[in-house]
């Protein structure tokens, strides 16, 4: 990794320190232990028994089981606690001061990740989201834009409209599914793995694995060896 040219962020429990922006609205509403039934339909995508599609369906419906109108504001309150990860402000700011593309791609909510892509000042960035009424009211989930299982379609393009090679791109991910994010001859960082399965698929991959909750600590895996400088 000598030459990096993009680096890849992906958002939830990357550059932000919560486990799923999915997640947070189940929380807000109650609805992640309620009969059990999100956790189940989590399994079933995790183990690719259903599409993105049908477990945001699912996730919606539940969220209107609780409360039928639910307006974009409500979604955006589920997100007032969440805060960036350490050093995601520096790590970016100092990437993008070497001349690096910082991108986030993110299976996430789009109204939290566009959030972050603006307050970060990423150069692009891509999500999933919701279809909302004119008046702001949650209508039904999009067409699937990052697909969780396979990330890299979305890293795949950002490398073709940039003119990226892709030995110049490196991704940092939290999840096993972040592995997808790993195109050509790109490379890959996991950090913070989200879950046991994460720590556990990064070790198989070989890849380089932080374990910390500092993205600074990414550092020396893209700069060969070098700590980032905590006084700049
Ligand atoms: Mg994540």
């Amino acid at each position: 990794m000598d030459r990096t040219i993009a680096v890849v962020f992906d958002c939830d429990g990357v550059l932000t320190d919560n486990g799923s922006s999915w997640q947070n609205i189940h929380t807000k509403f109650g609805t992640d232990s309620k009969d059990g039934s999100h956790k189940k339909t989590l399994e079933m995508f995790l183990d690719g028994k259903i599409t993105e599609e049908e477990f945001v369906e699912h996730d919606i419906r539940l969220w209107k089981s609780v409360k039928s109108d639910i307006h974009r504001d409500d979604i955006m309150r589920c997100y007032s606690g969440v805060g960036l990860m350490d050093g995601a402000r520096d790590v970016v700011e100092e990437l993008q001061n070497r001349g690096i593309y910082v991108a986030i791609v993110s299976s996430g909510v789009d109204l939290f990740v566009g959030a972050i892509a603006n307050m970060l000042k990423v150069d692009d960035w891509a999500a999933n989201g919701f279809e909302w009424d004119e008046d702001g009211f949650l209508e039904r989930g999009l067409p699937t834009r990052v697909y969780s299982h396979n990330k890299g379609l979305m890293v795949d393009k950002l490398a073709r409209i940039n003119g990226f090679d892709t030995s110049g791109i490196v991704s940092i991910g939290d999840s096993s599914t972040d592995l997808s994010m790993k195109i050509g001859e790109s490379s890959f960082i996991g950090f913070n793995p989200a879950r046991e399965r994460a720590l556990n698929s990064f070790l198989e991959s070989g890849v380089p694995v932080v374990e910390s909750k500092d993205l600074r600590d990414i550092w020396p895996h893209i700069f060969n060896g070098e700590e980032f400088s905590r006084t700049n």
